[in-house]
């Protein structure tokens, strides 16, 4: 599982002017009236923006005991207004001299840890987080309100671990899907499967659901990664029975959106019911269908 981390590396300041000491002094920021001091911040200063509680970087309104003990605003209620480390109440007293420090300093993304290099003022930061490829993707394993988030080899352990979802290896598919009881559309089925081809990996969704009043299955791929790579890919799934069949042919839709985005999008292979059940063949009291595929990357 991902944890937020905040653990940063020490920076190299030899190239910079100005030393550790001068940096945090608010005199010496404010005696810039002005004039941005763009300072690579290092690991003494970043360490000042940490939040004791809940570790992540501060961001105003910064608030400070009696006693000086600064704490994020969001932690105050978890620690039911005490300090966490002199135990003095906590009202709402802002700690102005570290938010105002805080703006004339560059901090590293905080997926530092994950690979992200890039560095930026206070509030850009914030910005690129929500931005960053190095951030953690949800668990794409829709319907079961999973909350777990990670990197693509993470979410690839828990998804074979504790969603025991089935993991292939190539690049064309051949999956039956069979519920006994086709009219259960509300209460949907799940279905995910794992393909590794191409050395990445990419989720073949399998899924009932509500169109307005139609009853509809739909089957889809995610690429495990960003939505740029994604691009590389096409897929197809074809689907049929009783001499018909259903082709659909598209571009893996990246697991950054939302298993819910694509659905109601309609990016993938629809099949509404009483086709499947045409397709299933036999009395059509039963689902039984076999859903065919193929990866491939675009040259
Ligand atoms: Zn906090
Ligand atoms: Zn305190
Ligand atoms: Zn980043
Ligand atoms: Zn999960």
């Amino acid at each position: 599982m991902f944890m937020a981390d905040a653990t940063v590396s020490d920076y190299d300041l030899s190239t910079e002017t100005m030393d550790l000491e001068q940096t945090v002094k608010p005199k010496k920021v404010t005696f810039a009236l002005g004039v941005k001091l763009r300072v690579l911040s290092t690991r003494g200063v970043l360490d000042l923006f940490q939040c004791p509680v809940c570790s992540c970087s501060m961001y105003p309104p910064i608030l400070q005991c009696s006693n000086g003990h600064t704490l994020c605003s969001k932690c105050k209620h978890r620690v039911n207004n005490r300090c966490p480390s002199c135990y003095h109440e906590i009202n709402n007293i802002r700690c102005l001299a570290l938010e105002r420090i805080a703006q004339s300093l560059d901090f590293p993304c905080s997926y530092q840890s994950h690979g992200c290099h890039e560095i930026f003022p206070y509030y850009d930061k914030l910005r690129h987080e929500l931005q960053c490829k190095f951030r953690p993707y949800d668990c794409p394993c829709a319907g079961s309100r999973c909350s777990v988030t990670g990197d693509i080899s993470t979410l690839l352990a828990h998804l074979t671990n504790d969603h025991k979802v089935d993991l292939h290896v190539g690049c064309t598919f051949n999956h039956r899907y069979v519920k006994s009881n086709p009219l259960e559309v509300q209460n949907a089925t799940w279905m995910l499967t794992v393909f590794n081809c191409f050395d990445k990996h990419f989720c073949l969704h399998f899924e009932a659901f509500e169109l307005g009043t139609e009853p509809m299955y739909m089957a889809f791929l995610l690429f495990m990664g960003e939505e740029d790579e994604a691009k590389d890919f096409s897929y197809s799934l074809e689907v049929g029975g009783n001499h018909r069949k259903l082709i659909w042919q598209g571009v893996p839709r990246s697991i950054r959106d939302s298993h819910r985005r694509v659905r109601d999008s309609h990016d993938g292979l629809l099949i509404p019911r009483n086709l499947a059940l045409f397709f299933s063949g036999g009395d059509q009291q039963e689902l039984k269908l076999r859903v065919m595929g193929r990866i491939w990357k675009e040259p």
